[in-house]
């Protein structure tokens, strides 16, 4: 494959981005297909773990995103019923910093895109085309085509679909279905600090557990701001928008909240909602020229905040696979796969684990809230190892001789 030929992504999300730079690193042209007008984010917020450095690093880009963000003192978990700490995670420990090397972040969504997109726009090697919503893709002789919405063509040597949850690119290639939903739905509100009256922590990322949904809060851009996603188990059919009725949904379900969480919940904007969702794991993300990534390929519920970090770190693997196969396609994306789909499936299976913990009831909450409770600071770094130390590509003759299946 010649590195002239152009390298096509379907999504400038933060997966697609990451993905464009990190090829562009190992001399590959690239085209960013976007389907909204403008390349941008939605306006909240995000937390990284220190593993999506390793790769952040590879792009260039590390530097510049740790100083758009925040690192908060502690994650600390917390029961939405009576408002006592259930756990905590020391993420401003020195301990924490040397057994994981980079630091836990907080950062605004618009700071980090444009973060990316200023790198993207630096590099000859990258042209972002926006209003471009790839609606098929037909693969033919040595490449690969790419349909959008209003009649535009692209070809390029490959296709990486990396747009999102709810990708056209994996229905064309794979045809398995919608995610599956889980009966929650999510509100997002950013509020100047100046105007959170509740009585609650405000330089640390808490998360409040409760039967009927979880409620995420964290200061944004040196604390000015304070970012609050609350996610509630839906509990009527109310219409798309109908703000009063969310209201009267959100009032219901913490009914028996601790007087802080309520204050928070009085907060919130409820115009616009979004489901919750995410897929069972499969192994094989490709056929032929086409390769998916981030939540193409393996959408997570949020409840480990890394589906985002495993977009990203996605993409830096698979710049790798391509840059080191000598225009083998087909080898790359094998190898991709095998060195990313066990990682992917475990966040999958893990977050719906810790989804159920969060939302737990009865004497199973007890349960839980002892197990964590008992937790010392040297276990929890230790339960978060396998995901905080990071991903590094597995060597090349290892994943040659590993198993496909599935
Ligand atoms: C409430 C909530 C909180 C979260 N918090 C965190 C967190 O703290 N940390 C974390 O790591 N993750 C978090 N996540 C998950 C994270 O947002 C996603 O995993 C991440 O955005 C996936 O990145 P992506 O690039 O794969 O997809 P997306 O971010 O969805 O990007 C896809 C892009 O493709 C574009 N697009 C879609 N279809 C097409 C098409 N046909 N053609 C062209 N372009 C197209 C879209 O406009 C979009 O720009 C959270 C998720 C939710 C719901």
């Amino acid at each position: 494959m010649d590195r002239k030929d152009p390298i096509i992504i379907a999504g400038g999300g933060l997966g697609g981005l990451t993905t464009a730079l990190a090829l562009a690193r190992h001399g590959f042209t690239v085209r960013v297909l976007e389907g909204a007008p403008e390349f941008g984010a939605i306006g909240f917020g995000i937390q990284f773990g220190p593993n999506v450095f390793h790769a952040l690093d590879r792009m260039g880009v590390s530097a510049a995103v740790q100083e758009k963000a925040d690192a908060p003192p502690a994650v600390l978990m917390i029961d939405a019923l009576n408002g006592q700490e259930v756990t905590r995670v020391a993420t401003g420990v020195p301990a924490f910093r040397a057994r994981f090397k980079y630091p836990y972040i907080i950062i605004h969504r618009i700071d980090l895109h444009n973060v990316l997109l200023d790198a993207c726009r630096r590099d000859p090697l990258i042209t972002l085309v926006g209003d471009a919503m790839v609606t098929r893709f037909d693969e033919g002789g040595r490449g690969v085509t790419v349909t959008t919405e209003d009649g535009r063509s692209f070809h390029g040597a490959l296709l990486i679909g990396a747009d999102g949850i709810r990708s056209r690119t994996r229905a064309q290639l794979l045809a398995d279905g919608d995610p599956r939903r889980n009966g929650f739905m999510a509100f997002r509100t950013i509020v100047p600090m100046a105007d959170v009256t509740a009585d609650v922590p405000r330089d640390i990322v808490a998360l409040w557990g409760g039967p009927s949904g979880h409620l995420v809060h964290y200061p944004l851009r040196q604390g000015t701001l304070f970012n609050i996603a609350a996610t509630f188990r839906r509990t009527a059919n109310s219409e798309r928008g109908d703000v009063e009725a969310y209201r009267a949904e959100v009032d219901q379900a913490y009914r028996e909240a601790h007087p802080s969480m309520k204050a928070l919940l009085a907060m919130l904007d409820l115009r616009r909602r979004q489901a919750i969702g995410d897929r069972d794991p499969i192994r094989h993300w490709h056929k032929g020229r086409v390769v998916l990534l981030g939540d193409a390929a393996h959408p997570t519920l949020q409840s480990l905040a890394q589906g985002a970090c495993m977009a990203i770190e996605d993409g830096s693997c698979l710049a790798d696979c391509i840059a080191d196969a000598d225009g083998d396609h087909e080898a790359a994306f094998r190898r991709y796969e095998t060195a990313r789909s066990l990682r992917t499936a475990r966040v999958t299976v893990e977050s719906r684990y810790m989804w159920d913990v969060y939302h737990a009831d009865g004497i199973a909450r007890e349960v839980y809230w002892q197990m964590l409770g008992e937790r010392s600071e040297a276990d929890t770094f230790q339960c978060l190892s396998w995901l905080y130390d990071g991903f590094r590509l597995p060597d090349k003759a290892a994943l040659s001789t590993a198993p496909l299946r599935g």
